[in-house]
């Protein structure tokens, strides 16, 4: 099967074009900034940098980053590159971690980010004709609108049913045989088990592509999404920052996600020395937006880690992919000295099929010793009232818990459907240590 690519220009540019491209492009980003931005004026000044200085994409290291304080020092429109009366939308990040930061679009960074999602629902298989369902909520975060007008733009039929009425969803996707959903992961597993719940499953659906991102997700919850619903799921990446959703995306391949370079520019630093890794490393994920004139933001530290990988994809984009997100630093805990993340313990959950793709991680300090505590869901053929099969249950998960993570977890086996369920980005950790 040919794979389709929405825009093959600039998705499979030669490497020397498109750095050709992405050098044109920052040079014009550096002198709309220099003299628009207030912030990044000064930043170059202390830096005794002028906008010539920046000819080719390698020129990129010499500028300075921008992190989510200067996004809050700045709060709410000083970092705009244009007039307020230029802006025709503006989105607020969804607070995961603090204080709300805005972005302004405009129109112009509007159809840049149509473009991005249409290319992304393209890779996924999405056609003119197919009926798209958006899950993600409408509203300020970045998810529901962006996936909509991309749906659009394609030529594909938008389907806004955001969060919240879970059942006239289901009614809605299979009475119009709809044929993708973009969601959160957490939203589409919530799909399922109310699907199950209705005594329908994936036959009584035409679903068949399924775009998710906003939160870190694992191959292996990939593998139950798809069982579940009955789908092809890919990975859909972005932040509100710098665009929303689309800054990058899966290929058929499932071999990582594109990320949209004549857009944005990726680079991975170490997170804590801010020192550039070669191509391969692990490190913090950096972006520049080169193209957008609302709220232009030079090297964004994004905290999301990752790796980059070049090489053409058998899929025949040619742009920079990175492996799927661990998680942010700021997701990491640290446990008695030990980085963990909640992707860790999703993954080991889900090795073992006696377990809903369901947990949480409770934190604490006990005589200043730090205590994980991993609570998971069982699922509803393995809860039994078998005390011994329980425990040895139990340790069996403890044990490879530990093998994991190198360090020791308290395992609670909890009931079917008992943890907290999430329609939007959904909370994995309580850390008692920090609200103490
Ligand atoms: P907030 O910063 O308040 O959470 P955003 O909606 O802008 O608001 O969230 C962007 C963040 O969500 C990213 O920086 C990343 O940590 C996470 N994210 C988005 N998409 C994905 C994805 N596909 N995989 C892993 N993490 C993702
Ligand atoms: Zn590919």
């Amino acid at each position: 099967m040919e794979n389709m690519i929405w825009n093959k220009n600039k998705e499979c540019m030669s490497r020397e074009e498109l750095r050709d491209l992405q050098g044109k492009r920052l040079h014009k980003l550096v002198d709309l900034v220099y003299h628009n931005t207030p912030f990044y004026r000064a930043k170059m000044q202390e830096m005794d940098l002028l906008p010539d200085d920046i000819r080719t994409i390698d020129d990129i290291v010499k500028l300075p980053f921008t992190t989510k304080a200067d996004l809050r020092d700045n709060y709410p429109v000083g970092l705009l590159a244009t007039p307020m009366s230029e802006i025709v939308r503006i989105h607020a990040s969804s607070g995961t971690t603090g204080n709300p930061t805005i972005v302004g679009y405009t129109y112009r960074d509007l159809e840049i980010w149509k473009e991005v999602i249409a290319r992304a629902l393209t890779a996924y298989g999405v056609t003119r004709g197919d009926i798209v369902s958006v899950g993600y909520g409408y509203g300020l975060f970045t998810g529901g609108l962006g996936a909509h007008y991309g749906v659009e733009h394609l030529g594909a039929t938008v389907l806004p049913t955001s969060t919240g009425n879970t059942e006239k969803h289901i009614r809605l996707l299979r009475d119009l045989g709809v044929k993708g959903i973009a969601c959160t992961p957490s939203y589409a597993l919530y799909l399922a088990e109310a699907l199950h719940k209705q005594g329908l499953s994936a036959d009584d659906l035409k679903l068949r592509i399924g775009a998710f991102g906003a939160e870190p997700w694992t191959e292996n919850m990939r593998r139950e999404i798809e069982e579940r619903l009955g789908i092809q799921a890919y990975n859909i990446y972005g932040l509100s920052e710098i665009m929303g959703p689309g800054v990058a995306y899966e290929c058929g391949c499932k071999n990582g996600s594109h990320i949209a370079e004549d857009h944005f520019y990726p680079e991975i630093i170490h997170p804590e020395t801010g020192e550039v890794l070669p191509l391969g490393q692990e490190g913090e994920l950096v972006l520049t937006t080169l193209t957008k004139t609302g709220m232009p933001l030079l090297r964004y530290r994004t905290k999301d880690l990752t790796t980059l990988m070049l090489g053409t994809c058998e899929c025949g984009r040619t742009s920079v992919r990175f492996t799927r997100i661990l998680g942010r630093s700021d997701d990491m805990l640290i446990i008695r000295g030990i980085n963990v993340f909640p992707s860790q313990v999703e993954n080991v959950i889900l090795e073992m099929p006696e377990f809903a793709p369901r947990y949480m991680l409770v934190v604490d300090r006990k005589n200043n010793m730090d205590m994980l505590e991993v609570q998971v869901e069982l699922r509803p053929d393995n809860f039994s009232d078998d005390l011994g099969g329980m425990l040895a249950l139990k340790k069996r998960l403890a044990e490879r818990l530990k093998s994991v993570l190198s360090i020791s977890a308290e395992v609670k086996l909890v009931e079917p459907n008992s943890l907290p369920r999430s329609e939007g980005k959904s909370t994995r950790v309580i850390d008692k240590r920090v609200l103490a």
